[in-house]
């Protein structure tokens, strides 16, 4: 039995911020920071600030606060990064910057599947694994639909449970953020800014929807796809672009009656995998069973982690992906913030609205209305 909490954390969407911050400070039992009684001493008195009267912190606030492992403080710079006024984003920008020399040196996990595949439950079994073994554990989410749906995938409060109580883990939910762009965005930074508070295995989950897997492997070193066994053509449920991304595929729920068609899902999902192009250079991917349930076949899941890390590591592949996942991240950002800076100029607003009519009405090529709407970029 896991020793009673004072209060499980309940979060809503409405709860990413700063009263999110203090709800969950206040909510979980014995140690928050995750770090040993030495280094408290390194924790600057903003520690001190919890409550609903904080001051406001400065950047070296932050700063010292974040790499210190204050965990008040870690999710007050998230909660910075997560803000959409623009009087934050500098001074937000202004503590990445300083923390960046401190991240990178986490693994960095994706984890997908469809809801109800057991995603919370295998990230509960491994992250109590994982910090059994002496790992600090970052779980942050993306999910883009839960400001439409108001219910974050990490949202549920009977989700890991046993994680969120112990001073190890540090479970954040998805930024509302709205459009995929700046919840990934903001998940980037967060899991940066986690690095630097010491945490050294960030898992981010997300649901299976497409465009959603992309965006975590982009930002991850190995990506698990969790599926179940079920009736039927198994490669049917998911769309082959997504097996194509995975580094492997937990067949979870293999426990009990569905051992056997687990198993059987296994070898069909080794077979697929053996005439696709494999995700990540020098590594082959495999399918696995597993139960999150009964924890069965969960530490062989992280020692194919392990392995990954060694062998891509070791070709020089896994610091491959890290740099052209920094390039492909700059040209997403220059993407998003040209896209940005053209739609908000006021001559642009001006003139899109009678340029579109022009194109419709087929007085204007949409080529050249393009060019004329660009050349107003250099007004
Ligand atoms: P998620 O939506 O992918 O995060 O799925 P959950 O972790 O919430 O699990 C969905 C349901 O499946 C819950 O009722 C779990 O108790 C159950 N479940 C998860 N893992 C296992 C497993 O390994 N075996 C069995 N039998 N049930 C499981």
């Amino acid at each position: 039995m896991m020793p009673s909490s004072p209060r499980k954390p309940d979060w809503t969407p409405d709860d990413a911020g700063d009263a999110f911050t203090a709800r969950i400070i206040s909510g979980v039992a014995g140690r928050h920071d995750g770090l040993d009684a030495g280094r408290d001493a390194a924790t600057p008195p903003v520690a001190a600030t919890r409550g609903p009267a904080r001051r406001p912190l400065s950047i070296d606030d932050y700063v010292a606060g974040v790499l210190s492992g204050d965990r008040a403080v870690l999710a007050r710079a998230i909660t910075l990064i997560e803000s959409n006024a623009p009087t934050h984003f500098e001074t937000a920008q202004e503590v990445l910057r300083r923390l960046l020399p401190h991240s990178g040196n986490a693994l960095r996990v994706g984890i997908t599947g469809v809801p109800g595949a057991g995603k919370s439950t295998l990230i509960e079994a491994l992250g109590l694994a994982l910090i059994a073994a002496g790992h600090r554990v970052a779980v942050l989410a993306i999910d883009p639909s839960s400001s439409l749906t108001r219910g974050s995938i990490l949202g549920d409060k009977t989700r890991m449970e046993g994680l969120s109580r112990v001073a190890e883990a540090f479970i954040r939910p998805s930024a509302t953020g709205g459009v995929l762009g700046g919840v990934a965005r903001k998940t980037r930074e967060t899991m940066l800014v986690c690095e630097a508070a010491g945490f050294d295995v960030i898992l981010i989950e997300t649901v299976g929807a497409g465009q959603n897997e992309v965006t975590v492997r982009s930002m991850v070193d190995f990506f698990l796809l969790v599926l179940i066994p079920g009736g039927g053509d198994e490669l049917q449920g998911i769309k082959k672009g997504v097996v194509e991304l995975a580094d492997a595929i937990a067949i979870n729920k293999a426990d009990g009656d569905n051992r056997v068609r687990a198993e059987a899902a296994r070898a069909e999902y080794n077979r697929a995998l053996h005439y696709l192009t494999p995700a990540t250079d020098s590594w082959h991917a495999r399918a696995y069973t597993c139960s999150a349930e009964t924890g069965e076949g969960v530490a062989n899941l992280w020692a194919v982690v392990e392995r990954f890390r060694e062998r891509t590591t070791e070709s020089g592949a896994f610091a491959a992906r890290r740099r052209a996942q920094a390039r492909e991240w700059l040209h997403t950002l220059l993407d998003e913030q040209l896209r940005a800076a053209f739609y908000d100029r006021p001559a642009v607003r001006a003139a899109l609205p009678p340029m579109e009519a022009a194109v419709m009405a087929g007085e204007l090529s949409a080529t050249a209305a393009a060019r004329q709407l660009l050349a107003l970029l250099d007004g």
